[in-house]
This record gives structure tokens, C-alpha cells and sequence, in this order.
């Protein structure tokens, strides 16, 4: 079996654009509605030459009562079922409460997390990625999965860490 590797995170931080960038299809569902992927989605994936599986996550109506309690509750079933994770965080919003909660189911697990700061569709967007070395989860990879700015080393480090 391949490496699993769950890509968690809030609603609307652009986990979905991010896996189509890493697949490199548009398939998984990305809506301007957040919330629009339902449970947990498997992909095949490959960076040179080397395969795994990234499960995108997400389901969550936005407006529910409890929203950052139910996004880690999913977070954790994904996080148990990966050997490791791509915590997605949108810098250009900066650290929620929501994230937070991930954050603590991440800790506790004890797998390996690659932080990536999305939305970094420039440079002047740089700073507010350095911002997320707050988070305590080592070095935020700036990313614009929609434009595909830094994807490359992001993969590298995910590579790293499976
Ligand atoms: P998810 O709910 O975390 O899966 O987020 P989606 O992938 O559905 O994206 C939510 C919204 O953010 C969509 O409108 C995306 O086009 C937008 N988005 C995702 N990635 C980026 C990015 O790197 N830069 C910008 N500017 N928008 C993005
Ligand atoms: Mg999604």
C-alpha cells in the first residue's frame, strides 16, 4: 500500500485547489460555497517518482453550531488514518480558532506535519506566512495552490517526511 497522506485544515483554506495542484486534474470538488467535500476523498499522487495517496477532507457546514469542534473530529479520523499530514492554513487570514483545534488533534497524534501556508499568490503575501512559525509546527511552506507558486517545495517536503 501506499503512503497516506491527509490534507486537513478549515473550510475554504483551498485544500481541494491544492489537491488538483498536487494531482495535477480538477477533480476534487472546489467551490466558492466552503464546506463543499463530503468526508474523506482518496487520490493517487506522485512528485519524482515517488506515489502516495492524498485523502482530501472537508464536509463541514461552515455555519454549524460547534464548526471548529466537528473539523477536528474529522481532522483526528483522517490524521489516525495518514503517516502523515498536510495542515493546509490561509494566510491571508491568519490563525482561527478553527485551526487551533487542529492544531491540538495534530500535536497529539504524533505524525509528521507539513504546515502550508496558502494563498501566497505573491510575494508581498510573504510576511503573513512567516506569521504561521506561531503555530509551534515548524516552518510554514508559502503555497498559492491555485497559481502553483511554491508547490515544489512543498512536495519536497512532504517527501522528506514519508
Ligand atoms: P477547501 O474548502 O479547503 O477545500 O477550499 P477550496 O479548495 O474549495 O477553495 C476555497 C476557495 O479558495 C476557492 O474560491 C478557491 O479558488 C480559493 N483558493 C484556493 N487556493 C487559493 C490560492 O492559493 N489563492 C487564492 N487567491 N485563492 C485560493
Ligand atoms: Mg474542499
Amino acid at each position: 500500500p501506499l503512503p497516506v497522506v491527509a490534507v486537513v485544515g478549515r473550510p475554504n483554506v483551498g485544500k481541494s485547489t491544492l489537491v488538483n495542484r498536487i494531482i495535477g486534474r480538477r477533480e476534487a470538488v472546489v467551490q466558492d460555497v466552503p464546506g463543499v467535500t463530503r468526508d474523506r476523498v482518496s487520490y493517487d499522487a506522485d512528485w519524482n517518482g515517488k506515489a502516495f495517496t492524498l485523502v482530501d477532507t472537508g464536509g463541514w457546514d461552515p455555519d454549524a453550531q460547534g464548526l471548529a469542534e466537528r473539523i477536528a473530529a474529522q481532522a483526528e479520523i483522517a490524521v489516525s488514518l495518514a503517516d502523515a499530514v498536510l495542515f493546509v492554513v490561509d494566510a491571508t487570514v491568519g490563525i482561527t480558532d478553527a485551526d487551533e483545534a487542529v492544531v491540538r488533534i495534530l500535536r497529539k497524534s504524533g505524525k509528521p506535519v507539513v504546515l502550508v501556508a496558502n494563498k501566497v499568490d505573491d510575494m508581498r503575501t510573504e510576511a503573513e506566512a512567516a506569521a504561521l512559525w506561531n503555530l509551534g509546527l515548524g516552518e510554514p511552506w508559502p503555497v498559492s495552490a491555485l497559481h502553483g507558486r511554491g508547490s515544489g517545495d512543498m512536495l519536497d517536503a512532504i517527501l522528506a517526511v514519508l
